[in-house]
């Protein structure tokens, strides 16, 4: 009996304890917009006058990014810093995920591309403000765990591949808009070809583990785009796969 009376009380005090922690990471989380709010009224280099929209600062605040990080520490996920994910690979500053999410324009009807899933955060975010998502992954475990993470957590309108996203992923669009997380010389061709004419393409564009331009490309015509950077980042690269 006494027992029993113990084991029920760890068990009030357990869920306790974890709604106390649900309710500081919430808390956590909105600091974290606010950061993100303010910092990206000062970058009008990027963003112009108007910041970022509440579409976009919404979706923020309403995903939970420590469930995408090993460890799922709240600290640690809603410090506006990157985060290792294992395999020398890194989640974004929300800030910048926030800002490249708001530079891809997405809208409620789109269907977007992703290269680079590593957790899934990134994808999480877009898939609030798209009707799909297609995400590619060239590390098998990230890719599994990511897709297991949205799995888990609901995410229904993403697809996760396993492969060298430079060739894109022609059976999922054509698409409204592409977001590479990962750096490379160059932007792809195939992925250019893949965007619907007065679609965006998000990109970092220069040498991995340096800075490069964060670059946004637009297709106004079939066959002809418009490029512009609008300041500096700092991703890993974008790997090839070896043939
Ligand atoms: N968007 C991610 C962070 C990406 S880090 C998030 O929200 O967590 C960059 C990711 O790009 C890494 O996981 C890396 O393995 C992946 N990557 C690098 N080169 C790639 C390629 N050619 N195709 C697909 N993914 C690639």
């Amino acid at each position: 009996m006494k027992t029993l009376l113990l084991f029920v009380l760890s068990m009030v005090t357990g869920a306790r304890e974890a709604a106390a922690q649900d309710a500081e990471c919430d808390r956590e989380r909105a600091a974290m917009v606010e950061t993100i709010r303010a910092y990206a009224q000062s970058d009008t280099r990027a963003l112009g006058q108007q910041g970022l929209s509440e579409r976009v600062l919404e979706a923020m605040g309403q995903t939970k990014r420590h469930l995408f990080i090993p460890g799922r520490s709240c600290s640690i996920a809603y410090a506006d810093s990157p985060v290792p994910i294992g395999l020398g690979q890194t989640i974004s500053q929300p800030y910048i995920v926030a800002l490249m999410t708001q530079l891809a324009a997405v809208a409620p009807d789109h269907v977007v591309l992703e290269v680079g899933t590593g957790s899934g955060y990134q994808a999480a975010i877009l898939a609030r403000l798209a009707r799909k998502v297609c995400t590619i992954e060239i590390i098998p475990q990230l890719a599994e765990t990511a897709t297991k993470t949205l799995k888990d957590l609901g995410y229904d309108n993403v697809s996760v591949r396993l492969g060298d996203g430079y060739q894109g992923w022609p059976e999922c669009g054509p698409f409204d808009a592409v977001v590479v997380t990962a750096a490379l010389g160059e932007v792809p061709p195939p992925l250019i070809d893949q965007l619907k004419v007065g679609g965006r393409l998000v990109m970092p564009v220069g040498p991995g583990y340096a800075t490069q331009q964060l670059t946004i490309v637009e297709k106004t015509a079939p066959g002809k785009t418009t490029t512009r950077a609008v300041g500096l980042v700092r991703f890993v690269p974008f790997t090839r796969s070896q043939e």
